[in-house]
């Protein structure tokens, strides 16, 4: 019964959504961008379809993974030998995008700890978008909850400060991530107690799930790549798969049941859009 209100709110909102919904313009697939992913999975989830079309129309792009993924699962695998999984994960998966191992940069700043190295990230990520000089930006969504860490926010922040001396206009994309961890797009009630707290947190901080018409009014068809999405996703091994069996391996799928995983394989990906425009 709860899981049909679910999905009957969530079909009243697609109808009311999708009418209103600005499409991407297929004539800029071929401009180039950079992506600034805060963990080594972001990238993925939040604009894998988008990236996998624009390789394809054969855009430049460049992925830069703000942390080092030495968190994950630092309780069950030594840091040093997570960072290195995640590094090679994080570059198997923009090489399943078309991407150059070449074209992606680790910034390397430690995971959950982005927020104590902001000057010097500031710096980095000023540096390659002047030297990249890309027609688009892609980031978190400014306004995505602190769950895990603050390093999404701290990413969306970074950029911004970087970009507040570049002399040149872009368009930024700021996608959603842990965004979607709210109802009517995963369960209010969960087994995990504190998992719906901050559920049932979410839900009222974004209006019922109505933020989403609000400030996602860009999207991209993704139907046509969502298998390739699903492949380049699979890469993240240890964000999807257990890499020690019979431990207590968290994966994507098991948050919210994997109804927070299908919200990344919709038919569309969104985005908030605007202009960063030269004074
Ligand atoms: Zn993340």
């Amino acid at each position: 019964m709860k899981s049909l209100i679910r999905e009957q709110v969530i079909r009243l909102y697609e109808w009311v959504y999708k009418p209103s919904l600005n499409e991407y313009n297929k004539n800029e697939l071929s401009q180039s961008a950079i992506v600034f992913s805060p963990h080594f999975d972001d990238e993925t989830l939040g604009c894998g379809g988008i990236m996998i079309k624009k390789k394809r129309a054969g855009a430049d792009i460049k992925l830069v993974f703000m942390t080092d993924g030495s968190k994950s699962h630092s309780h069950l695998i030594p840091e040093n030998e997570l960072k290195t999984i995640r590094a090679n994960e994080g570059i198997a998966a923009a090489q399943s995008m078309g991407i150059d191992a070449g074209d992606v940069f680790l910034l390397g700043f430690e995971e959950t700890k982005l927020k104590e190295h902001h000057d010097s990230a500031v710096a980095k990520v000023r540096q390659i978008i002047q030297e990249q000089q890309p027609k688009e930006i892609f980031i978190p969504y400014h306004q995505e909850p602190l769950l895990w860490s603050e390093d999404h926010l701290c990413t969306t922040k970074i950029v911004k400060s970087a970009l507040q001396s570049y002399g040149k206009n872009v368009v930024i994309y700021e996608y959603p991530i842990w965004f979607w961890l709210h109802w009517p797009w995963v369960d209010l009630i969960n087994k995990n107690s504190s998992l719906t707290r901050i559920i049932v947190k979410h839900t009222l901080m974004y209006g019922l799930g109505s933020r989403l018409l609000r400030d996602f009014q860009c999207s991209m068809y993704i139907g046509d790549v969502l298998e390739q999405k699903h492949a380049t996703l699979a890469e993240h091994k240890s964000q999807m798969t257990s890499l020690i069996p019979d431990s207590k391996w968290s994966t994507l799928n098991d948050v919210s049941n994997g109804k927070f995983l299908q919200c990344f394989f919709q038919e569309r990906e969104v985005f908030r859009r605007y202009h960063h425009s030269v004074i």
